[in-house]
């Protein structure tokens, strides 16, 4: 939880939106946790060294989620994804969810289809929050046998992106060929076999994603746990930037959107699946040093910062847009 919450504060739009308060005004429901979590930043920021005591946090937080509960070891992600998503209905900006969405008319290019759908989305889910992490997938089915296409559309607030089944082997894998590797073009065949909507059967088709719209900020999951034969941890080194994530090759095609980013936070997962803890790396919002936060000390990272912050426990990536 520590290493989370130490991430999601140097996340600078998000720090200042709530020390600023303005989180105020978009308040939808009780605010308990926003307001939590205001208390919580406020501490972080108004102490430079000594951690913290988050318990205060913890328990408005537990109320909302049982699961999470106890001292027991949760995954970093499922609790990132959880908070981020009660968060956001905290300040949700729409009051009342519409019963009846608009029918959206598939004829349309497929950029403004995209548009359309982030539009229909933002009917229901529209905050601050997803103003910052929102991103948009684009997935397109084409049929093998008459080339018809199909898109669709998802909004993602992280990527889960599974390490390329290979990596067992080598030590050594780019964020570059795991992104490939998330887009790439599959055949779906045999029993996996879509209904084309001009063939009007079942057809072997291709799928292959592409990012519409990526967000201010990008958060990639390395899914270092496999739990196919038996559960277990994937030490792979990936080598990922500190400056410069180059996002354009997995863009479609003629869309506006962010695609250079600069690293400023890492959730690491040290150790077994099952005695493992947490710590982040991150740098500091205004300064731009690279800081170590456990549990119980917060250490500055001497230079050069890239081969402490690049290892085998890298976990969770937290990117911000640079253009
Ligand atoms: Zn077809």
């Amino acid at each position: 939880m520590n290493s989370i919450l130490q991430c999601l504060s140097s996340t600078k739009l998000l720090k200042d939106y709530v020390i600023s308060k303005s989180y105020i005004k978009d308040i939808n429901q009780d605010g308990k946790l926003m307001d939590a979590f205001y208390h919580l930043l406020t501490k972080m920021w108004s102490q430079t060294s000594n951690p913290v005591d988050v318990s205060p946090f913890k328990d408005i937080f537990q109320r909302l989620a049982p699961q999470f509960a106890g001292y027991e070891q949760h995954d970093a992600q499922e609790f990132l994804r959880f908070l981020v998503d009660k968060l956001h209905a905290d300040v949700n900006r729409v009051y009342t969810k519409p019963k009846n969405l608009p029918v959206i008319d598939d004829k349309l290019s497929d950029n403004l289809l995209a548009t359309e759908h982030w539009k229909r989305y933002l009917l229901s889910e529209n905050s601050y929050i997803l103003d910052l992490f929102g991103g948009q997938l684009k997935s397109t089915l084409q049929c093998l046998v008459c080339g018809n296409k199909s898109v669709t559309f998802e909004i993602f607030w992280d990527l889960s992106l599974p390490l390329p089944t290979y990596t067992s082997y080598v030590t050594n894998v780019s964020i570059n060929d795991i992104l490939r590797n998330f887009i790439q073009e599959e055949i779906l065949d045999n029993r996996e076999k879509p209904k084309c909507s001009r063939c009007k059967i079942e057809q072997r088709m291709s799928k292959s994603y592409s990012f519409q719209k990526l967000p201010k900020y990008l958060v990639l999951h390395l899914k270092r746990f496999q739990t196919t034969n038996s559960y277990r941890k994937l030490s792979t080194i990936v080598q990922f930037p500190l400056t410069g994530l180059d996002m354009s090759s997995f863009l479609a095609k003629a869309v506006s959107s962010p695609r250079k980013y600069n690293l400023y936070a890492v959730s690491n997962h040290i150790g077994t699946p099952f005695t493992g803890h947490y710590t982040a790396n991150c740098k500091h919002p205004h300064g731009g040093d690279w800081f170590t936060c456990n549990d119980s000390s917060v250490t500055k990272i001497a230079t050069p910062v890239t081969p402490k912050v690049v290892n085998a426990d890298a976990y969770i990536l937290f990117y911000e847009a640079v253009d």
